[in-house]
């Protein structure tokens, strides 16, 4: 192949892009099996969110290069989907060993385009190659169902094929799980597939893609293009890709969702949040605080499962000072830097709304308690830094509530009962994930049934599924009927075909033709 991973993705640090060579890489689409540089003019810059470095160059991946990564894709499909489901296995089991055998080297550039501590990348990395792990048993997941003698000799049975082309549409946040929620349960269960990385992070995707060919996935099955607007709406208009995966805002999911269901498509759209931790007056107090810390700083809250927003019953004033000095603990710092809890936000406009929301919050009468805004980390004084930020009093009529802030900003809500925190989360028209903090099994089963919420915690703060789970986004947080990973995963990238067989001798006298037939 012309393109290896090693060769034109920096992943021992940051000097080895550009400014050392000043010729950033130019980060290749993957068509037909093979790594070839775009003839696009058009670029963006990767920038190292730390240092603000040109970590590598993506092209706007043009029409005609999009449409051979079609062609090549659909070339493929069917002798792939006719290839046994076992060999299709073994290279996801392959897949699996080459990605524990390249972690760090992921881990690196996860941390150099994204920004996230170096722990916070292998987690990335562990979390997606949970999935791998999982489609290795695709044999047992895509397993049909059969009626004998359904009626007199006739026996039914259904199958699950794949679709054909599917396509993958990513966000910036976990630029290693979220390609590998979508492509190897894709491509093992038959279909050929087209990823859309994104634009401020492709080099994850791009360790891969070359991984899952170094594998052994024949030339077209996987497919790489580069892009944004419009590159995404080729995608959406295309005739030949049956079903798109998406992950990212409600802006780009719900125009997504919109166009390619116009088009026949099926689309899953994970998109934005705002996750509620409800903390009841009786919950573990040492426990609760660490775990409201990990959960809304960690990965500098640009978790889609970040838990955003506290609502104390009870008040908060008992737990807000204890709250501050642990987030106070927290160093902020290069995701490189050994020690670093959190890293920078992903861009310069990122960190600008994210400080813009929070002083809407000041203005519309919130307690900024802790401000994270106005950070140096010395040696990376140019980095997206916010340090972790607490705003107290804040209601459910103020902007920094009403939008995602995605940044290390925990907003602090009260409630005087259980009912009332559960209805400020109902309202709320994101339905992610929800939390609550309590030693009342009552209080934690009522929590359980009445909230609105896809993924619930019962003292647990981030409360992400294995993939034998779907990841079970509701209300606006989720568009579509079939969620990522667990058997809706599978469902998603397959067809029922419903068979109805006959093996015995036809009537020789007098043909009768009842539907169905019933002897
Ligand atoms: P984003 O929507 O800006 O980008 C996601 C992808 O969509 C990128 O590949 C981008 O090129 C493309 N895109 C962006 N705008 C587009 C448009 N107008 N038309 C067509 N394509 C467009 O999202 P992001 O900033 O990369 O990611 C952060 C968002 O993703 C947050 O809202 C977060 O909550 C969400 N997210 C959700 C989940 C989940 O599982 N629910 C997981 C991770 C992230």
């Amino acid at each position: 192949k012309s393109w290896r991973p090693n060769r034109s993705v920096p992943v021992n640090a940051s000097t080895e892009a550009s400014s050392k060579h000043n010729h950033p890489l130019k980060v290749p689409n993957l068509i037909g099996g093979k790594f070839v540089d775009s003839q696009a003019c058009a670029i963006i810059d990767v920038i190292n969110p730390a240092t603000q470095e040109v970590v590598s160059q993506v092209p706007l991946t043009t029409y005609e290069e999009f449409k051979a990564a079609v062609s090549a894709a659909k070339q493929a499909f069917p002798s792939w989907r006719n290839t046994p489901v076992t060999t299709r296995q073994r290279i996801m089991f392959k897949l699996q060993e080459l990605i524990r055998r390249d972690i760090d080297k992921l881990a690196m550039n996860i941390t150099i385009e994204q920004g996230k501590t170096l722990n916070g990348a292998k987690g990335d990395v562990l979390r997606g190659l949970e999935v791998v792990e999982h489609a290795c048993g695709m044999a047992t997941l895509q397993m049909g169902e059969f009626v004998p003698n359904a009626s007199n000799g006739i026996d039914t049975y259904c199958i699950r094929e794949p679709l054909g082309v599917c396509a993958g549409i990513c966000p910036f946040n976990f630029p290693a799980m979220i390609s590998l929620w979508m492509f190897p349960i894709a491509i093992t269960c038959g279909n050929t597939f087209i990823l859309k990385p994104s634009e401020k992070n492709p080099g994850a995707s791009m360790i891969l893609t070359a991984l899952a060919t170094e594998a052994g996935l024949p030339d077209g099955v996987l497919n790489v293009v580069h892009g944004t607007n419009e590159i995404v709406n080729h995608i959406c208009d295309e005739d030949d890709i049956k079903a798109i995966s998406f992950v990212g805002s409600n802006t780009a999911g719900m125009h997504i969702y919109a166009r390619a269901a116009a088009r026949g498509k099926r689309v899953q759209s994970n998109m934005g949040a705002k996750n509620h931790a409800i903390i009841m007056p009786d919950a573990s107090m040492d426990a609760t605080l660490d775990a409201l810390v990990v959960a809304g700083f960690g990965a500098a809250g640009q978790r889609c499962m970040a838990l955003s927003t506290a609502v104390f019953v009870g008040g908060s004033m008992p737990w807000e000072e204890e709250l501050v000095e642990r987030a106070k603990e927290l160093k902020v710092n290069a995701g490189t830097e050994a020690g670093a809890d959190l890293g920078p936000v992903i861009s310069k406009e990122a960190k600008d709304q994210i400080c813009r929301l929070v002083q809407s919050g000041v203005e519309s009468g919130a307690r900024l308690v802790l401000d994270g805004r106005n950070i140096v980390v010395p040696g990376y004084e140019q980095g997206n830094f916010v340090g972790p930020t607490i705003l107290c009093d804040v209601t459910t009529s103020m902007e920094c509530y009403k939008e995602e802030l995605f940044g290390p900003v925990l907003l602090c809500m009260q409630a005087d009962s259980l009912e009332e925190a559960v209805t400020i989360v109902n309202r709320n028209k994101y339905g992610n994930g929800v939390s609550i903090f309590t030693t009342s099994g009552v209080a934690a089963r009522k929590f359980q049934n009445e909230v609105e919420a896809g993924l619930v915690g019962i003292n647990v703060p981030v409360p992400i599924p294995l993939p034998f789970s779907s990841f079970n986004g509701s209300k606006a947080s989720f568009a579509g009927d079939l969620n990522f990973c667990g058997k809706a995963g599978v469902q998603f990238y397959t067809q029922i075909k419903t068979v109805a067989q006959q093996w015995k001798d036809l009537p020789s006298r007098r043909v009768s033709l009842p539907v169905p037939p019933t002897s």
